[in-house]
């Protein structure tokens, strides 16, 4: 196999922790894997992806690190973050109105010094994001576009490893659930199976995706990392198992379903989700739970993916009960 350029900055591995109260609470053995806990500004799934991402701007020699994404995305946020630790300016393509006061992540986007482009009309990113690497070529910089969500083949190999890093903690897993979006995750830990021999199945559960685009974009990603890796790994729809169930409302659009799970697991086990991915992708894992979806033997682990720092970003706020 070959070794894609990688940088170590990320705390690895991530703890995995047994849910003791939240399984009594629910008649399931639920275990999490602490990926909020990557050590980068707060952490998050993105850490991995930009091991290798970081590593790729290095290695083209480029000096200003552009991506874009929602006002309070989690990627955005340790993209800023990874190019201040790395010495490279940072442009973020947000979409949305600024905000009189910035909060959460967007705040710390601030403080890591990205400079930020907002965007009202979301129709227009992709061309605003292709404006802003243009500008910065012109103006003589070397920039280096980190993909949506961090989620290119280059940037999938963070969870193809994860996956391996998994297999030498525990490999008894039935079932991997998480929160499942641009795709990137869930395309590293689908070649980490086939790679590294999981025998669990795993499951994404989407935030925002239509399941079947989910499915082409995630055997396609998964086929291309293999092949950045030496490996003639081929995939296809069947390989990947996703649903769209929970995600109906719209992206950060929350309803109970959310508000249920992050209090859950705050008031049974002091560990916190985000209302926007993981709280959506805990809520569809229970409701599975309850659907009996799982056998009552299957050891289920829920693969926390980060973006707890939303929690306090002003358009997320809802009550607590
Ligand atoms: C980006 C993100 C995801 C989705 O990961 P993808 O690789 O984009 O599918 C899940 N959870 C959190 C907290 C995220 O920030």
């Amino acid at each position: 196999m070959k070794n894609p350029p990688r940088l170590n900055f990320a705390h690895l591995p991530t703890p995995i922790e047994h849910l003791s109260r939240l399984s009594e609470h629910l008649s399931a053995q639920l275990y999490v894997k602490r990926d909020d806990q990557t050590g980068l500004a707060f952490g998050g799934n993105k850490t991995r992806k930009l091991e290798f991402l970081v590593a790729e701007a290095q290695t083209q020699g480029a000096k200003t690190l552009i991506s874009a994404g929602a006002a309070q995305s989690n990627h955005c946020r340790q993209t800023a973050a990874a190019a201040a630790r790395y010495g490279f300016d940072c442009i973020l393509v947000l979409t949305g109105d600024e905000p009189d006061q910035p909060s959460a992540n967007l705040l710390l986007d601030k403080l890591f010094g990205a400079r930020i482009v907002w965007v009202t009309d979301r129709n227009d990113r992709d061309r605003i994001l292709q404006q802003a690497y243009e500008q910065s070529l012109a103006s003589g910089g070397v920039p280096y576009l980190v993909p949506y969500g961090g989620s290119s083949p280059t940037g999938a190999l963070g969870y193809t490893f994860a996956l391996e890093e998994l297999m030498a903690q525990d490999s008894s897993f039935d079932w991997i659930i998480f929160a499942t979006s641009s795709g990137g995750t869930h395309a590293g830990l689908t070649l980490g199976k086939r790679l590294f021999g999981f025998d669990g199945q795993i499951l994404g559960i989407s935030i925002d995706e239509d399941e079947n685009w989910l499915k082409s974009h995630v055997s396609t990603l998964a086929s291309d990392a293999s092949a950045l890796l030496g490996e003639r790994e081929k995939f296809s729809l069947t390989d990947v198992q996703a649903t769209d169930a929970y995600c109906k409302a719209g992206y950060g659009v929350l309803t109970d379903l959310e508000r249920e799970a992050v209090q859950l697991f705050a008031k049974y086990e002091g560990l916190l989700l985000d209302p926007v991915y993981t709280g959506r992708a805990a809520g569809g894992m229970f409701d599975l739970i309850r659907k009996g979806f799982f056998k009552p033997t299957d050891k289920v682990l829920f693969w926390h993916t980060g973006g707890t720092p939303s929690l306090f970003a002003d358009k997320y706020s809802f009550e607590i009960v």
